[in-house]
């Protein structure tokens, strides 16, 4: 979402003359979008100001800004704790920042917008053009959450739960694809919460699948509690649709997802699982795991265990507990550091051998490739499978944007390595 959210600040600020450059000597602005949900997230922020410090140390000062979740977190107190900083924004207040910087040139007025206004930012957004069109785009839906998982700060940084209008979101989609892009990717942190007067997740998958130009949907990220009927049943009418679900479970123990305050058991997620390859056996899961959350025992990590091999995850995030300043878990007894580490090590092997087994399935097969770009030398296409695996493959520039079929000889376990077939279909003599 910072990935979108940075482009659209870009958007934004273009129409008060600024350009994007990657050389720091010609930069008079230089903003940082922050994210907050990793360990340490403000330190870092603190530290990368002190190396730009050191950059311009010899040079003109540059308007320095502070956006992101870690701005939304830290409000007024960067401004006091760190004076090089000269505004700080917060992910609701984008639509502030031209009058933001404006008024910073003229009156040297350090401010911090850290309102949660997003109404006004989705509609500001929505009359300046999303011009960072790819082969596959992302498409922020949805934002905040409600849902106060004990260990988790986005409904403190990103505030609650609000869904753009649904209109608003296919005129942005219809934008995309008539400047190039192929692949929506619908984002939200709650994203299958979704709901504008009653039109649900499910609703503007149906309708963005109907833009021709349009040959792939995904969404990230879901909730299992929202993994409603009507998502479920998408599966079965869809033709674009993905059949990778990312499905964040964090924890395979009842006991301790009742800690994290998840809001639903390993029983309904398993039914939701069901239901799922029911109506498409080809449908794959992903997820992230937070592992040795106070209070996790062995047999809580017994339990996630037994859930990756009955789900045996395709692709997964997953990280130890650490926690995270202002959430209800900061306060909880952390679980020896030793242990921790060994169950990450092992949860992680298992994981790493269900992505090389399922990446060596493919060999000798044919799949579906949307192909994104040329790799860095030019000497190859990339792309990506249905389950969003990077596949590397004798392609041309003029396959960019097409789906092609690729024949796959060789895998590792984050990448597929392949032959482009030419001739499918056809006759030969
Ligand atoms: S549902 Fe997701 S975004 Fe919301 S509090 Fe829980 S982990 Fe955070």
């Amino acid at each position: 979402m910072n990935e979108y959210d940075s482009n659209r600040i870009f958007d934004s600020i273009k129409k008060i003359g600024y350009e994007k450059t990657e050389n720091y000597e010609d930069a008079n602005c230089y903003l940082l979008n922050t994210c907050h949900i990793r360990d340490k997230a403000k330190e870092k922020v603190y530290h990368e100001i002190g190396r730009v410090k050191k950059i311009f140390r010899s040079r003109k000062k540059p308007l320095v800004i502070i956006a992101g979740c870690v701005a939304q977190a830290e409000n007024a107190e960067m401004l006091k704790r760190e004076p090089y900083i000269d505004l700080v924004i917060g992910p609701q207040s984008y639509h502030k920042i031209n009058d933001t910087i404006l008024n910073f040139i003229k009156k040297k007025e350090k401010i911090e917008e850290t309102e949660f206004d997003a109404v006004s930012k989705f509609e500001y957004l929505s009359k300046i053009k999303n011009k960072v069109s790819k082969v596959s785009s992302f498409l922020t839906i949805q934002e905040g959450c409600d849902k106060f998982c004990h260990f988790c700060v986005v409904p403190y940084t990103r505030g609650p739960e609000y869904s753009r209008p649904f209109k608003q979101i296919l005129d942005e989609a219809k934008y995309l694809a008539d400047n190039g892009s192929k692949e929506i990717i619908l984002l939200g942190q709650n994203v299958n919460a979704y709901d504008n007067e009653g039109y649900r997740l499910s609703d503007l998958i149906l309708n963005i699948e109907k833009l021709p130009e349009i040959k792939r949907v995904r969404y990230t990220t879901s909730h299992p509690k929202d993994m409603t009927e009507d998502l479920i049943e998408v599966y079965k009418t869809s033709k674009k649709l993905m059949p990778l679900v990312h499905l964040p479970v964090q924890s395979g123990s009842n006991k301790t997802l009742r800690s994290m305050n998840r809001k639903h058991t390993i029983e309904e997620y398993l039914t939701t699982f069901d239901k799922l390859k029911k109506i498409n056996p080809k449908i794959e899961f992903s997820s992230d795991f937070i592992i040795g959350y106070p209070g996790e025992e062995d047999k809580d990590f017994k339990d996630t265990l037994n859930l990756i091999e009955k789900v045996k995850f395709i692709n997964s995030f997953s990280f130890i507990f650490s926690p995270r300043p202002g959430t209800v878990a900061e306060n909880l007894d952390l679980i020896d550091k030793k242990i921790s580490i060994e169950r990450l090590e092992k949860i992680q092997n298992i994981l790493f051998q269900n992505q090389i087994q399922m990446n060596k399935s493919l060999e000798n097969k044919i799949v579906d490739v949307l192909v994104e770009n040329l790799t860095d030398d030019n000497s190859k296409a990339f792309g990506r499978s249905e389950y969003m695996t990077s596949i590397i493959f004798n392609g041309k520039k003029s396959d960019i944007g097409k789906i092609v079929k690729v024949r796959i000889n060789e895998s590792n376990r984050n990448t597929l390595f392949g032959e482009i077939i030419t001739n499918l279909g056809q006759k030969v003599a």
